[in-house]
This record gives C-alpha cells, structure tokens and sequence, in this order.
C-alpha cells in the first residue's frame, strides 16, 4: 500500500472482525439535539474492548504482519498503546509500548494488564518515538505508528463505512483530532462515499498541532503542553506522509475548543447522556456547545472515541472542582444545563 484506497478500508473491516467491536451504536443526544437545533447522534467507540476505537487500526495493522513476527512496538499517549498491546496478545506476539512521562498513570496500568512491556522515554511523544524506532532497528520488532501508517489509517475509515450505512441521511460529522489517522481515514472513505458531507475535525487550543500545519500549509513543530484531552495530545510529524494530506485535503473545516470548553462537555456528557468518557471526546459536544460550529445541518454524528480517562480528574470535573493542568488551572463549576 502506497496510498490509501477505499477497497483498503473495506478489506480492513472483513480483517478487523472478531477483534475490534464493529458496528458500534449511534444513539441520539437529546441535549445535543436541542442545543444544536437538530439531530445530534453519539458514536460510542468507547465500546471497543480497548476502551477506544484506535482498536480498530491496531487490528488491521498487527493482522497485516507475517506469522512468526519478532513481536512489535509502538509510542502512545495510551489508546494506541492498550489498541496494539490487545492486539498483539491475540495474535500471540511479543509487544513494547514506548511512551512519555506525560501519559497519565491510568493509562500506563491499563497497558501492562494486558500483558505488554511499558517504556517510558523523556517528556514529549517524540523521545518516545525515537525509542520505538530503535526497537524496531536493533531487535527487528515491527513499528506500528499510531496514526500515519495506511493500514491504521484503514482501520480507523470502518467507522466512515458504518456511519452512512447506519444513517445514510447523514449530513455534518465531528471527529476529534490529532494525528489526523482518525479524521483521514473516516473523511476519505465518506468524500467517496457520500461528498456532501461536512466534516469538521477538532481539537484542543492548547498544542494543536494539526491545526498549526494545515495553517502553515505543513507540518510544523508544536510545544506540548498538558490538556484535559490528553489524548490529542502530541505532533504529526515533520516527515509525515499520510495524514497531513489526507486531513489538508478531505476535511471541511478545524475548529478549537479551549479547555473550559472540554470541562463543560465532559460534564454534559456524564449528566445528560450518561457517558463517562475522556476530554478527548467532548470536543465535538464542546463545540456545538460553544456555538463554534455555525448553523449546523443535521442529522450531525459526534464520534465519542474512547473512555479512558483518569477517574480522578473525571470524579473533579463531574463534581465542579477545579482541574490543575501544568501551569493552567481549570475553573470548576457545578454543572447546570
Ligand atoms: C488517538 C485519539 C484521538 C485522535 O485520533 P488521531 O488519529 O490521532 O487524530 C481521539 N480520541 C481518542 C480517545 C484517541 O485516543
């Protein structure tokens, strides 16, 4: 694979099968609904045995490896990390999770529990990464990126291909965005098969790094700092190959959200939908609750990506306590719809 096509994506779902959940629900969001004006529907990835969809790539990727594989590595801020680590035990094969010391705790522990090795490297997703590729040079495991590699991308665009057939009437798609192999891969399935979509990808304020590139028109160095979706967190790559094009060309629009913004979803999503999920997350519900998106046409989705988030910050934000972020503090406030 070169580049990416939409029979990759079909032959990732028919792969995936039986290891990543397919066919997650879409459920409506009455609250979301009101504030949007029109129909606003939640994709529960955070129904994957993982935790988070990035299963679905993981999957697709540790099944393309040939039998008798030395094992594979990977650098994560967690869900990619737990994604490969699952995988891998499927298939029986040693794994090696390399990640910075920014990743929360909760996340490293829910790793080893799956049997993986866990490293952790410096202080920023790209000391973690050097480490990955020197396990893949010297003890010839195979790297699998957490979001530019064609067959992750591939994975992540099942959920493109079970949107339009569980609600062909689609019409607007918000998918939370970092490295861009979720985003890519969705948006290039749904331009295909369905091109009058808006899609709108989005991300944190703080440390948005595909947002700065497709600005600068490349992808540029960002300074990481702390956020409450921490699993946006990190850069795309100054040599990326893949989903800088695939979000520069497929995607709509980039919208922000700023972390009292995330606070405020997270709350909502807990107290009207019932959903504990990560920051990460919120940011669809953060922008059509900020007003960010404009006149939205439904039937909207919002892709809720995954659930793990560290239960202490949650328990803080769902309780209106204030959340310390490095040097940032989050203002808590009891939540009031
Ligand atoms: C990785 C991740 C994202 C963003 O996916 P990218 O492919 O990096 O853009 C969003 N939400 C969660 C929970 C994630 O783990």
């Amino acid at each position: 694979m070169n580049a990416l096509s939409l029979a990759d994506i079909l032959a990732a779902r028919r792969r995936i099968a039986g290891i990543a959940a397919l066919d997650t629900p879409l459920v409506p969001s009455p609250f979301l609904s009101r504030i949007a004006d029109s129909e606003v529907l939640l994709k529960l990835e955070f129904a994957q045995p993982t935790g988070a969809f990035k299963l679905r790539g993981a999957a697709n990727a540790v099944a393309l490896l040939p039998e008798g594989n030395a094992g594979v590595t990977c650098c994560s801020t967690g869900n990619h990390g737990r994604a490969i680590a699952y995988a891998a035990a499927g298939r029986g094969m040693r794994a090696v999770i390399c990640m910075s010391s920014l990743v929360p705790q909760a996340k490293v522990e829910g790793i080893r529990a799956l049997g993986a090795e866990v490293r952790i490297v410096g202080n920023s997703q790209d000391e973690a990464q050097a480490e990955s590729e020197r396990l893949a040079r010297e003890e010839g495991l195979a790297e699998i990126p957490p979001f530019d590699a064609l067959p992750v991308i591939a994975g992540q665009g099942t959920i493109g291909l079970e949107l339009v057939e569980q609600r062909p009437d689609l019409e607007t798609l918000l998918i939370p965005l970092s490295g861009g192999g979720l985003a890519g891969g969705i948006a290039f399935a749904l331009k295909r098969l369905k091109p009058s979509i808006r899609i709108v990808g989005i991300t944190m304020e703080r440390g948005a790094a595909m947002h700065a590139a497709l600005r600068a028109g490349r992808p540029v160095g960002i300074t990481e700092v702390p956020s409450l979706a921490d699993s946006l967190g990190g850069g795309i790559g100054l040599e990326n190959r893949h989903t800088f094009a695939l979000c520069r060309d497929c995607l709509d629009d980039v919208v922000l959200v700023s972390e009292e913004e995330i606070y405020r979803a997270m709350q909502a999503h807990y107290f009207e939908d019932r959903i504990v999920c990560e920051g990460a997350s919120a940011v669809g519900a953060a922008a059509l609750m900020a007003g960010k998106l404009g006149r939205v046409r439904g039937p909207v989705a919002s892709i809720v990506t995954g659930r793990n988030v560290d239960m202490k910050v949650f328990t803080d934000i769902v309780n209106g306590r204030d959340v310390q972020l490095g040097d940032l503090v989050v203002k808590g406030t009891p939540y009031a719809a």
